[in-house]
């Protein structure tokens, strides 16, 4: 075998996974090198974002990075509501004790800043054990000899072989696909999140949302205003933005051929938004990602040889009920494969470390999180069609309506349960049927009219920063029929029906008497949200290193 370059660790991806995994080896003195696709860490990240500090957590991003919340977070979230929309009604919760449920603390991060800062002390500490960040490098595949892992491939460099590696990829994980520990088959496994970044200076934020510099808000919305498609929105306050967007459930978005950027305006220019929002919308970045459920991927034995997966690679993104936590358990999940190869290593038995890491994550608590008991046991009742139906007739009928006047004083409470909200089906009733109820019921009218114009998707395309790898596309689409890969045109966030500046188009092309409906692929426009990896028949990879979007916000 080539003599290639070795050092004793390699953590691919600087996101909040990989920046634990890093960090936590170079504590123990290990040789580690990051490898980060983007310019930067952050430039191809997406979050809402809230990250939690879990009290039951053996990790949080502050004790492995002191200094975090002072330089790296936006705002503490300190009052925490869920809005039941039907129409122009709304209803609203106080969800702040779910929210403080077993939570040290949380804030708004936004990802450009908060993983530049990761990746600053994540390069000094991995420099003193010999290694470092290297950013603008693409792992592209696992080095394999005899057939076990010892190494990555990269579009930039020659193989690097390691004694191990630690994937923290993210959603998207080429890695993971390569080791043939996740797929992209089913869409009904995946949310897609779209999010907005709004400018909004500091004393209007304190203003329009009557909060102090110590005090964040966090609003979600659910109900009627995304018509059927199972998922919710979100406003989070920042320093002096607001981060609005919303998660649906993959394969609602497609059953619906809803467009992402519609049931974002959708949000953005409802009357309850209308005064904190003002007349003056200015958006600052517009972008999009796959978001894994951990109910139906997170892997159970997340490594695979010499190789452990770690956060959104190995499915490990927790939405508990309205409340989406993938960066904190991407933290833990990252620290505790280092702690588990570092341990291994000392008993002289570094090849147990995968098994070890999974232990862990079982251990501490994390498998359980991630995974509720009872979902599995409960979904082939509670997600059945025909139990849907029922239910949904129940609650949109005389008795059901009456039913939810009666327990008025007791909804919050209910909302507001641990072990209700970890169970939640995926199904349309508690994403549309019962908050619409609840509004229709119990909401009060929304009087006020938005002044919120969005931008068009033309204009949100054209303000993204883009460096292209003309003429060499990262994503080749293997079926171009529109019945297996039409569904892309509208669950694309940058392409549209109708639109003709996206990544997907469709046409029907006349030949000799008979009709052909295809589509056809342009990658410049493209944000790397991994939908079409899903929802299309594509050869789909991350760009080259350096190349494609580059959020400034995420
Ligand atoms: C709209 C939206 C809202 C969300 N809201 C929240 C929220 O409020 N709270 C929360 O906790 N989570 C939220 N999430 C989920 C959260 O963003 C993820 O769970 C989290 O980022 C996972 O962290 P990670 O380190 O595993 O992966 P990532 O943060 O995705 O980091 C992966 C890193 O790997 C790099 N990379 C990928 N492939 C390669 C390669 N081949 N070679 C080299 N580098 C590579 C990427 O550039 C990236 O830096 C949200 C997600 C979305 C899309
Ligand atoms: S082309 Fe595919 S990966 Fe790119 S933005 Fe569209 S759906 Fe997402």
């Amino acid at each position: 075998m080539t003599d290639y370059e070795h050092y004793e660790a390699i953590v691919v991806g600087a996101g909040p996974g990989g920046a634990a995994a890093a960090a936590t080896l170079a504590n123990y003195g290990i040789e580690t090198l990051v490898l980060e696709r983007g310019v930067e860490a952050g430039s191809k990240n997406v979050s809402g974002g809230l990250i939690y500090a879990e009290e039951s957590s053996p990790y949080t991003i502050d004790n492995l990075f002191p200094g975090f919340r002072e330089e790296a977070a936006e705002r503490p979230v300190t009052d925490y509501r869920i809005h039941n929309i039907a129409g122009t009604k709304v209803e609203s919760f106080d969800l702040t004790r779910l929210h403080e449920h077993d939570t040290e603390w949380c804030d708004a991060v936004l990802r450009r800043k908060m993983d530049s800062w990761l990746e600053d002390r994540v390069h000094e500490r991995a420099r003193e054990t010999g290694g470092g960040v290297l950013t603008g490098v693409r792992v592209n595949g696992l080095l394999r000899e005899d057939g076990e892992i010892i190494g990555v491939t990269m579009d930039e460099l020659d193989p690097i072989t390691a004694d191990v590696i630690i994937a923290a990829d993210g959603v998207n994980s080429e890695i993971a696909r390569d080791a043939g520990l996740m797929d992209w088959e089913d869409p009904s496994e995946w949310f897609q999140g779209v999010k907005a970044v709004v400018d909004m200076p500091h004393d209007v934020i304190a203003e329009r949302f009557d909060i102090d510099d110590d005090e964040g808000v966090a609003h979600l919305f659910s109900g009627d205003l995304f018509e059927d498609v199972r998922g919710g929105g979100f406003l989070y306050t920042n320093e002096d933005t607001l981060s609005i967007g919303t998660v649906f459930h993959l394969d609602s978005l497609v059953a619906e051929r809803a467009e992402p950027h519609e049931l974002l305006d959708a949000l953005l220019t409802h009357p309850l938004l209308a005064d904190w929002l003002g007349d003056d919308y200015h958006e600052l970045e517009y972008s999009a990602k796959l978001v894994p459920d951990s109910k139906k991927v997170a892997l159970r034995e997340p490594h695979a040889g010499r190789l452990m997966v770690v956060g959104d690679a190995a499915g490990q993104m927790q939405a508990q009920g309205p409340i989406i936590k993938g960066m904190n358990h991407a933290v833990t999940a990252g620290a505790l494969a280092a702690e588990a190869y570092a341990q291994a290593k000392s008993r002289n038995d570094p090849e147990g470390a995968g098994e070890l890491y999974a232990k862990k994550l079982r251990d501490n608590g994390v498998m359980r999180k991630l995974r509720p008991r009872g979902y599995d046991t409960l979904r082939g009742l509670t997600e059945n069609e025909s139990v849907t139906e029922t239910v949904d007739s129940v609650l949109t009928s005389f008795v059901g309506r009456a039913a939810i006047r009666g327990l008025s004083g007791q909804l919050e409470r209910l909302y507001n349960t641990p072990a209700l909200s970890a169970l939640i089906p995926d199904t349309r009733t508690p994403y549309v049927t019962l908050p619409t109820v609840i509004g229709e019921e119990l909401g009060v009218q929304i009087r006020e009219t938005s002044n919120v114009t969005p931008p068009t998707l033309e204009a949100r395309i054209g303000e993204l920063r883009y460096d292209t790898d003309i003429g060499s596309p990262h994503i080749e689409l293997l079926d171009n029929s529109y019945d297996v890969s039409g569904a892309a045109v509208t669950a694309c966030p940058v392409s549209a029906v109708g639109f003709g500046g996206g990544c997907y188009r469709d046409e029907v092309i006349k030949t000799n008497g008979s009709e052909e409906h295809v589509v056809s692929l342009d990658t410049q426009p493209c944000v790397e949200c991994g939908t079409c990896a899903i929802v299309a028949k594509t050869k789909w990879t991350h760009p080259r290193g350096g190349k494609g979007v580059d959020f400034t916000e995420g």
